[in-house]
C-alpha cells in the first residue's frame, strides 16, 4: 500500500534505518522509519485517508509525519531533501540522489540500509554505505571521522546499538570515540539530551552492560567527573539487573520508571551534592530531582533499619510503603543480607495487596466519627493482618473493640 500509494502521487519511498537493520536482525521493532524522495507529509496523509483507524501528527518544518496505529505500529514519514549542485561552468543542475544524502546524515553505518517500496522496485535494497558488511561482521562503524564530534550522543548510541546486539564498536569509530572524550566534545550536548541517552540505555535489557561499556571507555565521567567503573558499581548494578529480573518474571511488566533504578545505583559512589550536580547536568526536572534528594535519604535510613535485624512484617510494610517502586527495587538491590532483600520481596509481591475486612462503613455503625481516628484504627487492623494476628473479620471486629 504505501508503494503504491508513493508512485500514485508521484514519489519514491524507502524503508530505512533501524526498521531495515532490524528486519536483517530478525529483530522485532514496531516503529518503521520512511523517507520519501517528493512531498513526505502528503504522502503520509494519502496513506492515512487509506489505511484508516490511524492518527496523524505532521511536523511542518522538519517535513515529518508520525502515522499511529492502534496496535502500536508507528510509522515516521520523512522527506528526503533534495540537494542541488551547480557546477562552476552553469551546466544543468545536478540532482545528487537524495535519499543517499539523506542517509549520509545519520550514525552508523548498520542504520544506513534502505529498502525500496514503490511497486516497479519493491524490495531492491539500497546498500550505500556498506551497511550490510558491518551488520554480517557485527561491527559498528561510523559514516565519517567528525561525527561524533557533529553529534557526541552517538557515542552512547554506539554503545547501546553494541551491547543489545553484541556487536563490536570497530577499532577506528572507537579511536574518534576517545578523541571526542579528549576534546570534550561532550560539554556542548545539553542536559536534555544527555539524559535522553542515558535514559534509552538504562531502558535497554543490557543496561548494565550498557554501563559497563561507558566506564570501560571513560565515558562515565561525562556524567559526574566522580563517577568511574569499580567493582563495588558493577555489583550493585549486577544486583539491580538480578532484581529488575525477579521482578519481571514476578508480575510479567515492569515497575514504572525503570531506568531510575538503575540510575540510583549508577549513582551509588556519589554524595548528596554529587547527586545534585548530576541531576542538574542531566537538566532532570526539579520535581524530579526533589524527589530523588527526599528519596534517596530515605532509602538509605530503611536499608539501614531492614538490616540491623529481621522486622515483623507490619514493621516492613511501615517501612517501605511510603517509597515509590522503583527506590524499593533499589533498596533490594542493595541490601546485603539475603533476608532483608526477601523482606521487600515479600512487600512488593504479598503485602501490597493486603487490605483489612472491616471498612469505614463498619466503623461509622460502631459510632467512631469519620476522620483521622478511621485511618488510624484501619492502620491498626491491617498490621496485625499482616502479622497473622486476626484472619477473620469477626478478629478485626473483637481487635477494634480491645
Ligand atoms: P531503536 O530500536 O532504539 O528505536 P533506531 O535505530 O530505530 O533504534 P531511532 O532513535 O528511532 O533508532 O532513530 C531512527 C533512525 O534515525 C536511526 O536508525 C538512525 O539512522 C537515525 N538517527 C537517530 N539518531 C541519530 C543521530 N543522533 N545521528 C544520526 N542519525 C540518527
Amino acid at each position: 500500500t504505501v508503494g503504491l500509494t508513493a508512485q500514485e502521487a508521484g514519489y519514491k519511498v524507502y524503508l530505512v534505518g533501524g526498521s531495515v537493520r532490524d528486519l536483517f536482525l530478525r529483530s522485532p521493532n514496531l516503529d518503521l522509519d520512511l523517507v520519501v524522495e517528493g512531498n513526505g507529509m502528503d504522502l503520509a496523509k494519502k496513506l492515512a485517508r487509506r489505511l484508516g483507524k490511524v492518527r496523524v501528527r505532521t511536523h511542518k518544518k522538519f517535513q515529518t509525519a508520525k502515522l499511529i496505529f492502534d496496535d502500536g505500529l508507528i510509522i515516521d514519514v520523512a522527506t528526503a531533501r533534495m540537494e542541488y549542485y551547480k557546477s562552476p561552468a552553469a551546466l544543468p543542475v545536478i540532482e545528487l540522489s537524495s535519499l543517499k544524502m539523506d542517509l549520509y546524515r545519520r550514525d552508523f553505518t548498520i542504520n544506513t540500509l534502505a529498502v525500496s517500496l514503490n511497486p516497479k522496485d519493491f524490495g531492491l535494497i539500497l546498500d550505500f554505505f556498506d551497511g550490510l558488511r558491518d551488520l554480517k561482521g557485527k561491527v559498528i562503524r561510523v559514516l565519517h571521522n567528525l561525527s561524533f564530534v557533529e553529534d557526541p550522543t552517538r557515542v552512547f548510541r554506539a554503545v547501546r546499538f553494541e551491547q543489545r546486539f553484541n556487536f563490536r564498536i570497530g577499532k577506528f569509530t572507537e579511536g574518534l570515540i576517545k578523541n571526542a572524550l579528549k576534546i570534550d566534545a561532550f560539554k556542548l550536548l545539553t542536559g536534555d539530551r544527555l539524559f535522553h541517552e542515558l535514559e534509552n540505555m538504562l531502558l535497554e535489557e543490557k543496561a548494565t552492560d550498557c554501563m559497563r561499556r561507558l566506564g570501560e571507555l571513560n565515558l562515565l565521567e561525562v556524567y559526574h567527573p566522580k563517577l568511574k567503573l569499580s567493582d563495588k558499581l558493577e555489583a550493585i548494578l549486577d544486583s539491580v539487573e538480578q532484581v529488575m529480573a525477579w521482578y519481571k518474571l514476578s508480575f510479567l511488566t515492569l515497575p514504572t520508571r525503570p531506568w531510575l533504578v538503575y540510575f540510583l545505583a549508577l549513582a551509588d559512589p556519589l554524595d548528596e551534592a554529587e547527586m545534585e550536580q548530576l541531576c542538574a547536568r542531566l537538566a532532570l526536572a526539579p520535581r524530579l530531582r526533589r524527589e530523588i534528594k527526599e528519596m534517596r535519604a530515605q532509602t538509605l535510613k530503611v536499608l539501614n533499619r531492614l538490616q540491623r535485624n529481621q522486622l515483623s512484617p507490619s514493621k516492613v510494610y511501615d517501612l517501605l510503603h511510603k517509597l515509590k517502586p522503583a527506590y524499593q527495587l533499589y533498596i533490594m538491590a542493595k541490601a546485603r543480607q539475603e533476608w532483608a532483600k526477601k523482606a521487600v520481596s515479600r512487600y512488593l509481591g504479598n503485602m501490597t495487596k493486603v487490605k483489612p475486612l472491616l471498612t469505614g462503613d463498619d466503623l461509622a455503625g460502631m459510632g467512631f466519627d469519620p476522620g483521622p481516628l478511621f485511618k488510624e484504627i484501619l492502620e491498626r487492623v491491617l498490621a496485625a493482618r499482616l502479622d497473622g494476628e486476626v484472619t477473620t473479620k469477626e478478629d478485626e471486629l473483637a481487635l477494634v473493640k480491645s
